[in-house]
């Protein structure tokens, strides 16, 4: 295909999948925005940290000295070092392709310079998020409500001259603890203590600590086959401390993966950090104990809007790219109809950070891998943000949701 159609493609899409190499090109933005319908994320508020600073990682020491002497490979090596050394090294020249590969379209990187710029820039501001969690923990928790405002119109009549019939309904529903559904094909704003919310069409989140989580687990025999899971690792950062709060290892081992399955399996999706140690844990505990077999790795390599890294590659502690896990949890029924495409290993996802900690959008370019399903079920496990067609699971699956975020479409 010609590069112009494969622009006008990214420009649809929010995906540009690169000729000779298992990259692509991702704009979250664009990604987003194929789930709404009224309302649009804006570009200004995604992109808010990414353009204006020099730097786009937080950086944990303030002493230059010792972030210095963290950041060069040590001259030995322990045995752990070592293996994350090798680690890194095998996935280096893919990430290296990835990135010539983005420095070669030219005509996809004038768009990038310009991605915050787009649509609409008269966008309202994030302004201050409210405090989803702290709210949760507090003796009134159980007593707040979010009313679901949500508007439809009657499609009929419009070659009939008659006027277009409006539909508003106002439903108030508990806001914590409890599954808060948009069964509807359109956006639906809701409103909590104040604060406006954006829901997109047919999703729906449960927001809980993680005590409550047995209650995403599916009765029948329906079960979900798209698993996203970005837990709230311990990193010792004590920037991402102020952010939210994390958890020992050993709470993930009881996240019940198994009993959200599908019954004809999953695909399983684990954002990790690049802590060699972490890695060892998923590998030989976290994914054995939810019956989870390893399948793949993909890269989440982080750009600037000029398309240059944002960091050297090879900074020991500090790597521009962050690693998705890819696991299989297999069905009962082993099907071969049940299982799609096999996963590609060393998939590069590019694309330009949002807010500290914010992931791409993954889910919809993941379920391809996942067995089918008539209609594919997925849940984002610690999400900050909702999309269609999903069940977002967290203490503060409304974050990104706050209407400060979108523009009117
Ligand atoms: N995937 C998200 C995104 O792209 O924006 C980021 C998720 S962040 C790594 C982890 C999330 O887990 C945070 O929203 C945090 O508040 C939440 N979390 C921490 N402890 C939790 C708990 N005990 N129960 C539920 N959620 C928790």
């Amino acid at each position: 295909s010609k590069p112009a159609g494969k622009l006008s493609t990214f420009l649809d899409s929010g995906v540009y999948r690169f000729e000779d190499s298992t990259a692509v090109f991702i704009d979250p933005v664009r990604v987003l925005n194929r789930s709404y319908t009224r309302f649009r994320v804006s570009p200004s508020a995604y992109y808010s940290r990414s353009f204006n600073s020099k730097i786009q990682e937080p950086r944990v020491c303030s002493n230059s000295r010792k972030r210095k002497r963290k950041e060069k490979k040590p001259q030995t090596l322990n045995d752990r070092e070592r293996a994350a050394d090798q680690r890194h090294q095998e996935a280096r020249p893919f990430l290296l392709k990835a990135h010539k590969s983005l420095l070669r379209s030219t005509e996809l990187l004038e768009v990038v310079s310009n991605l915050r710029d787009d649509f609409d820039n008269s966008a309202s501001s994030p302004g201050t998020a409210q405090p989803l969690v702290e709210l949760g923990r507090v003796w009134q928790a159980p007593l707040y409500e979010i009313t679901l405002n949500s508007q439809s119109h009657d499609n009929a009549s419009e070659d009939g001259g008659s006027p277009v019939m409006e539909y508003r309904k106002q439903r108030a529903v508990p806001v914590f603890n409890n599954l808060v559904v948009n069964e509807t094909s359109e956006d639906v704003e809701a409103e909590l203590l104040g604060s406006r919310y954006i829901l997109p069409p047919e999703s729906s989140f449960y927001m809980s600590d993680l005590g409550q989580i047995h209650n995403l687990i599916p009765e029948s025999d329906c079960g979900f086959n798209l698993i996203v899971v970005d837990p709230p690792w311990e990193n010792g950062s004590a920037h991402q401390k102020l952010r939210y709060s994390t958890l020992p290892n050993r709470y993930f081992l009881s996240l019940p993966i198994k009993q959200l399955c599908h019954t004809n399996g999953a695909l399983v999706a684990l954002w990790v950090t690049n802590r060699e140690k972490l890695r060892g844990f998923v590998e030989k505990e976290l994914f054995p104990a939810w019956g989870v077999e390893y399948a793949a790795t993909f890269f989440w390599l982080k750009v600037k809007a000029d398309g240059s890294l944002i960091g050297d590659l090879d900074l020991f502690h500090h790597r521009p790219y962050e690693c998705l896990l890819l696991g299989l949890c297999p069905g009962e029924a082993t099907d071969d109809n049940s299982r799609s495409k096999p996963i590609p290993d060393n998939q590069i996802m590019l694309s330009i950070p949002g807010d500290y900690s914010r992931k791409p959008p993954v889910a919809r370019f993941l379920q391809e891998y996942s067995p089918t399903l008539q209609r594919n079920r997925c849940v984002e496990l610690f999400a900050r943000e909702m999309t269609a067609g999903c069940v977002s699971w967290g203490n503060e699956p409304l974050h990104f949701q706050e209407s400060g975020n979108f523009t009117r479409g």
